[in-house]
């Protein structure tokens, strides 16, 4: 018989991120500063220098060091990937182990789940308490199900709740798993573990490049945790995991601390003003959309017609992400950017069909 692709490699959904030529896009969570011609100039001086003939630096020593100061980290406290998501694949591929179980806290980001089937864990789910994560519940369930890896995101996507440090420190210290935390939203909240990270002997914690940082395009993220998690990860990653153009371009941009704390400064102010607006928007359609409470840098409108929503605004130029059935997830973008987005929203609110 010919070659089968494996049943549970065809029941997979794709993930299926927006393709459009959208005027505004607000689906992916992205920060809305483009480089600047400045810092792109710097970029390039350092790109200029990559030896293209070469392979990349296996260990990303200087982009490492970079992130470790950026951090506040010790560098061999850091691993780099192609984004985080790599991290998240390796993580559970050689750290949980063929048929042990995968902890996780639904609603929750999409690719822990995936990457759990594809590599035939068991992903054990609980659901999420009014869109937070239940942390007794999950530490009862780690230990009753004898979890592998417990793996969430703090603050949550697509929910946009956050756990307390407090919180999360005591699921670390209490469950017998390796906890993986995923911060890739903490840089607009403040309840971080990374400085509690090398201290516990069984805890990683996720950061990306691709949110406040702002170089979703160059694939950068990094797993923080203490020194034998991190030798581990760093034996089983793919040697030349992340490319040279990105290690030279991230170790440039995280080395501008000032000009990214502006930059962040600017995308939580466009977010509480985002916010702001729905809050009032929904007050005019209490029956059409609900504005929920988020610590990120992205909106969440709960919806009559979610689809509906989400199609009319697709005509309207705007993309944005229709999640958990109903629900929008809006990115916070340029002030041009949310003001067409109300924009749009407030014409389909007002038609009678949505
Ligand atoms: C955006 C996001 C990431 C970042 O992934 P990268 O692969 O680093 O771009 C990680 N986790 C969550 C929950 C995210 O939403």
């Amino acid at each position: 018989m010919s070659y089968q692709i494996p049943e549970r490699v065809r029941r997979l959904q794709a993930y299926d991120p927006s393709t459009g030529a959208y005027p505004v896009r607000l689906d992916a969570n992205e920060s809305f500063f483009p480089l600047g011609p400045e810092l792109m100039a710097e970029v390039l001086e350092a790109v200029e220098k990559v030896e293209f003939q070469r392979y990349p630096d296996p260990y990303a020593a200087e982009l490492c060091a970079a992130a470790a100061d950026f951090f506040g980290v010790k560098p061999e406290e850091v691993v780099a990937g192609n984004g985080s998501d790599e991290l998240i694949m390796l993580i559970l591929s050689a750290f949980a182990g063929r048929d042990r179980k995968v902890l996780v806290s639904e609603p929750d980001f999409s690719m822990y789940r995936f990457y759990s089937e594809i590599y035939e864990l068991q992903c054990v789910s609980m659901d999420k308490k009014r869109g937070s994560v239940d942390i007794d519940g999950l530490l009862r369930a780690s230990r009753e199900e004898d979890a592998a890896v417990v793996i969430f995101s703090n603050p949550c996507n697509p929910t946009g709740c956050g756990v307390k440090a407090v919180d999360v420190l005591r699921l670390c210290r209490e469950s017998g798993a390796l906890v993986v935390v995923d911060e890739a939203y903490m840089d607009f909240w403040s309840e971080s573990i990374l400085k509690d990270v090398a201290g516990l002997p069984n805890t990683l914690v996720l950061k990306t490049c691709s949110k406040a940082v702002g170089l979703a395009g160059a694939r950068v993220g990094f797993a923080v945790g203490n020194r034998e998690l991190i030798d581990a990860l760093k034996k089983v990653k793919s040697p030349f995991n992340v490319n040279s153009m990105s290690q030279a371009a991230a170790r440039v941009v995280l080395r501008k601390k000032d000009l990214l704390r502006e930059r962040l400064n600017a995308i939580r102010r466009s977010a509480q003003g985002l916010k702001n607006a729905l809050e009032l928007l929904a007050r005019r359609y209490p029956e059409k959309i609900q504005s929920l409470p988020t610590v990120t840098n992205f909106a969440l409108l709960r919806c009559a017609d979610a689809p509906g929503l989400y199609r009319g605004l697709l005509e309207r130029g705007v993309c944005v992400r229709l999640s958990m059935g109903d629900c929008l997830r809006v990115t916070a973008g340029s002030a041009g950017e949310n003001a067409q987005f109300l924009k749009a929203l407030e014409e389909l609110l007002r038609e009678e069909s949505v």
